[in-house]
């Protein structure tokens, strides 16, 4: 499998703060790893390393097949990078902005104007395109920005946080154009906040928490690490948790929990649809009536609890 980045060791200090303690990632060419972690666990360090910006003090990384270290500008020709502040000139209008961008990558200023029409049509910014960007949305904005790291046609793309502060329609339409683009081939690496921007957006995941990456795979592979599938159980009478504790006990797969302020209890499914009957005999032989039996399969926020100790959110 050919790999558009591949970071081994990679390591960054900052005064007396490790800021990266040998990050490893790997994505394959085509996919979209998304770098989840807390505040300060080093998401956007790895992303100014892998786009050249910052000199690491040691570990290796390629990006696109060249050293990040040995070999920037061949980097540097194949990337876009998209951060959390949109740098676009708000004083020219859209199609300015993007034209001239094809004019100081060389392209020719009939080549950078074609560039610009499609960009424009592809982000949906035609009707917007001869108003200075200054006047456009945050989503607009965005989107501008993301059409402006797009004109020399990278084939990496990293984005740094790229929808914190837009609204939901506007994180879609980013979140539709990204797609579109790894459809085409281009291969990403997205930091967010957002766990559902990760599920949504991501092949692989990877969880960076003190500098390192402490878990990768796939959205499913890490849920499981959070442990299995739940059923949570809603009794009609509070005061009957304790009895419903001590029914569902033996043919559970693992130790129910209750809480009592929601009046549930939350049994691990070990054995899946069969946990379950298991349960349901189980109080109804005891004559305990309930409300609610839902299953609830651990969420990305789960996972991010079970690995560092806070939630995403
Ligand atoms: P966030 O989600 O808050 O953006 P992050 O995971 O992107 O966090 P980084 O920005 O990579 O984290 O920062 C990692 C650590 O390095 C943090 O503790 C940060 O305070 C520190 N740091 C980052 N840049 C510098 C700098 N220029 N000088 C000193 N310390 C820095």
């Amino acid at each position: 499998m050919e790999m558009a980045i591949q970071a081994e060791g990679l390591r960054k200090r900052y005064k007396d703060h490790q800021a990266l303690d040998g990050v490893d990632l790997s994505v394959p060419a085509g996919t979209v790893l998304g770098l989840l972690g807390p505040n300060g666990a080093g998401k956007t360090t790895t992303v100014r390393v892998l786009t050249t910006l910052l000199r690491p003090d040691g570990g290796h990384a390629e990006v696109a097949g060249y050293d990040v270290v040995g070999q920037p500008d061949e980097v540097r020709r194949r990337i876009g990078l998209a951060g959390q502040y949109a740098a676009v000139d708000g004083l020219l209008t859209g199609r300015e902005n993007l034209t001239l961008i094809g004019v100081l990558l060389h392209l020719g200023k009939q080549a950078a104007r074609e560039r610009a029409e499609q960009l424009l049509e592809r982000f949906d910014l035609l009707g917007a395109a001869d108003r200075p960007a200054r006047t456009y949305s945050g989503g607009m904005r965005r989107r501008l920005d993301l059409a402006a790291c797009l004109v020399a046609s990278p084939s990496v793309l990293f984005l740094d946080e790229p929808t914190t502060g837009l609204d939901p329609v506007s994180r879609m339409a980013l979140w539709t154009a990204v797609r579109e683009l790894v459809a085409d081939g281009v291969t990403v690496l997205l930091t967010t906040q957002y766990l559902e921007e990760a599920d949504f957006l991501a092949d692989r995941i990877a969880v960076v928490a003190g500098g390192r990456v402490i878990a990768e795979g796939t959205q499913d592979e890490l849920k499981r690490k959070a442990g299995p599938d739940r059923l949570d159980i809603t009794v009609a009478h509070r005061d009957t948790l304790p009895d419903a504790l001590a029914a569902l006990r033996p043919g559970a797969a693992g130790e129910p929990e209750a809480d009592p302020e929601k009046g549930i209890v939350s049994l691990p499914l070990g054995r899946g649809i069969g946990s379950i009957a298991t349960a349901a005999v189980a109080l109804e032989s005891a004559g305990i009536p309930v409300t609610d039996f839902a299953v609830r399969r651990p969420t990305l926020d789960d996972v991010f609890v079970t690995l560092t100790g806070r939630s995403a959110g």
